[in-house]
């Protein structure tokens, strides 16, 4: 069965089915070319995904580790989600904020909440946020979306503010799209959940979201109105890991096809997690093992090496390490999944009751510390209840780069501009020093003296990875003025 022309049900299982057992020959072709960072075809892909030689497997994750280290060296950038409203008129049936859940407490963020939610978050750190909504048209519409976005913007705590807005919200029209695109967001994403028809039916029982079609052409009519930063995801656990991860890749090569190149900026990788009154949360129709899920990221690392792969705070903390080597780029820090949720944790734990300047905390991050999840109000399980503080602790530990970098967004390197840097291998000159500066920032507005005084060699060891010494001494320059107190420095 055809779907949608470019999920093609028929191809992705015969290219499972065909790399059933794959030859060693096979698999080794298809890591020589993955290893020259030119991607995969859906084939050489499924043959990575499927074969069980554990030798074989032990060289898929160190091609994996090779690739992120040369294209995305030690960097990894943070960001919080901020879940706006959990009212939804979807069904989905792993999800808490689905409409049939009468026990989930709703509740829709207003524009003095929402400042309140960005102050904690930026009182911990954060510099990118991702908006996060239910879909409903009386809550989450294109009206309040924007206001979302110019309240987020419009925040000041000292001489922070939230730099990049990303948006995970529901499909609109091109017009729609357009408004969202000038109320200045980077990257929007949207997940298919899963690419398989049958099963998206299944789970998807009412409400717009129903409509499997519109889902899937809605990325074409966000890139029609102009958002050349999208992300695309499925949701693990609904049906064959390899079917979905084939159709990610057959979903990043339409995008690259009909956008003249432009593929997607990141590919979510959300494994299922218990949820507030959600079937297919409880007993997840096809569940992923751990050992499945890093086979799944070190080949989308592989397949497509300059896209973004976005982990989230699904995973436990002993799992997303081992998955950053892997080809992990970008990972949620200190989140909540229920609207709200910051402010709250923050009035709870915060002896100034929300209003301190960042460095005058005496516990930074500590919003946070009282981890209560509420369920009753979030979308989800966390997996991974570190504070931001102690997630950068452990990145730093583990010998990669934190980085709160959001300077391609706002030097307009999006969409092919990106894609050409990323390609050729230039982007490496803004990335690494803008990591740099970006963490020392960081370090000196919020960081405990234990984590300053680690972030510090973090920073020196990473200063003389950046080949070029003319680049090297302006980065330098740059990182002496973020010391001395001047802020946003970045190239
Ligand atoms: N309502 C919009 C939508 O569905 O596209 C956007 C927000 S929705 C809250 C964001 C994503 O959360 C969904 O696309 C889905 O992949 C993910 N999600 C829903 N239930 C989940 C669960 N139980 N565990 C993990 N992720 C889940
Ligand atoms: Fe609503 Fe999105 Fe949850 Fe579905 S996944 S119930 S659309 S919030």
């Amino acid at each position: 069965m055809i779907v949608a022309g470019f999920i093609d049900e028929e191809e992705i299982n015969k290219a499972i089915e065909d790399s059933a057992e794959p030859s060693e020959e096979t698999v080794e072709k298809a890591l020589e070319k993955a290893a020259r960072a030119e991607g995969l075809s859906l084939n050489e892909a499924a043959a990575l995904l499927s074969t069980e030689n554990a030798e074989m497997e032990e060289r898929i994750f160190s091609a994996a580790r090779e690739v992120k280290k040369k294209i995305y060296g030690s960097r990894l950038v943070l960001f919080a989600p901020l879940y706006l409203s959990n009212y939804c008129a979807n069904n989905c049936l792993y999800c808490g904020f689905r409409r049939d859940n009468t026990e989930l407490k709703r509740k829709c963020l207003n524009t003095d909440e929402i400042r309140s939610e960005v102050g904690a978050l930026l009182d911990s750190g954060h510099k990118r946020l991702l908006l996060v909504a239910g879909e409903h048209p009386a809550f989450s519409n294109i009206d309040y979306l924007e206001n979302a976005i110019n309240t987020v913007y419009s925040v000041r705590r000292g001489n922070s503010e939230i730099r990049r807005v990303n948006v995970n919200a529901a499909p609109m029209g091109v017009e729609d799209f357009r408004r969202l695109k000038q109320a200045g967001i980077g990257t929007y994403q949207l997940f298919q959940e899963t690419y398989h028809l049958e099963t998206y039916k299944r789970m998807h029982t009412s409400g717009p979201k129903a409509d499997y079609f519109k889902r899937l052409e809605a990325i074409d009519a966000a890139m029609a109105a102009g958002i050349d930063d999208i992300g695309i995801g499925a949701l693990f656990g609904l049906y064959d890991y390899k079917f979905e991860a084939l159709s990610l890749l057959a979903h990043a090569r339409h995008m690259e096809e009909k956008h003249d190149g432009v593929g997607p900026h990141t590919i979510s990788v959300p494994r299922i997690e218990p949820a507030l009154n959600a079937p297919a949360a409880a007993k997840p129709p096809s569940p992923v093992s751990d050992e499945e899920f890093k086979r799944i990221v070190a080949v989308l690392r592989l397949a497509v090496p300059y896209t973004g792969i976005i982990l989230s705070t699904r995973e436990g903390a002993e799992m997303r390490n081992e998955v950053f080597s892997l080809g992990v780029s970008q990972i949620s820090g200190g989140s909540r999944t229920n609207p709200g949720g910051y402010s709250e944790n923050k009035r709870r734990t915060d002896p100034y009751g929300g209003a301190v300047e960042p460095g005058s905390r005496t516990n930074p991050g500590g919003y946070a510390e009282n981890n209560r999840n509420p369920l009753d109000e979030a979308q989800f399980a966390l997996n991974d209840n570190r504070t931001l503080e102690e997630l950068v602790k452990d990145v730093c530990g583990l010998g990669f780069l934190p980085s709160f970098c959001t300077s391609c967004y706002r030097s307009s390197r999006t969409g092919d501009r990106f894609m050409k840097l990323a390609k050729t291998g230039e982007i490496q000159k803004f990335c690494l020093p803008n990591a740099i500066l970006t963490f020392q920032e960081y370090l000196e507005d919020y960081a405990s003296p234990e984590l300053k005084e680690i972030g510090g060699k973090v920073i020196a060891r990473e200063m003389q990875n950046i080949p070029d010494p003319k680049r090297r001494e302006a980065a330098l320059l740059k990182l002496k003025e973020v010391k001395e107190g001047k802020r946003d420095r970045y190239f």
